[in-house]
């Protein structure tokens, strides 16, 4: 399942510019790591708990979100202002070129209404 799950992941990532989209950047909240923080401060040139002042908060499970979203860091182009430092679930997102897709499946229907990746994506396994 993996393979035919990466196949479709790069075939739809190729017809989608996300350049033009943007979704998830405006409407999802990334979970942040302290190194994620590091790496943020370091981009921007400040210390790591100016960035957690002006731009982080703690949600109901503990873990750092951004403190609003659309991300402080999503330019009106859709450019992301920070991106070769990107927390790590930016990166990853949307998590179909992942190893064990069936993990992630349950996740991944709740992302096809953010994302028209994992939408295509899943409209094709159910063919
Ligand atoms: S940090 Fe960049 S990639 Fe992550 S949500 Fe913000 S704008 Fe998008
Ligand atoms: S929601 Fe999907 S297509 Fe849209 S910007 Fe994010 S990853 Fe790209």
């Amino acid at each position: 399942m993996d393979s035919e799950v990466h196949n479709l992941h790069n075939s739809f990532s190729e017809k989608y510019d996300c350049l033009q989209c943007g979704n998830c950047c405006r409407t999802l909240g990334p979970r942040i790591t302290e190194k994620d923080i590091d790496k943020i401060a370091k981009a921007l040139r400040c210390k790591p708990s100016d960035i957690i002042e002006r731009y982080i908060k703690k949600d109901e499970d503990n873990d750092f979100i951004f403190k609003s979203m659309p991300c402080p860091f999503l330019m009106p182009d859709n450019y992301c202002q920070i991106y070769e430092s990107r927390p790590k679930a930016c990166r990853e997102y949307p998590h179909t070129n992942r190893k064990n897709f069936y993990q992630i499946y349950m996740l991944s229907v709740k992302n096809a209404s953010t994302c028209p990746i994992v939408y295509e994506i899943l409209e094709h396994i159910k063919k």
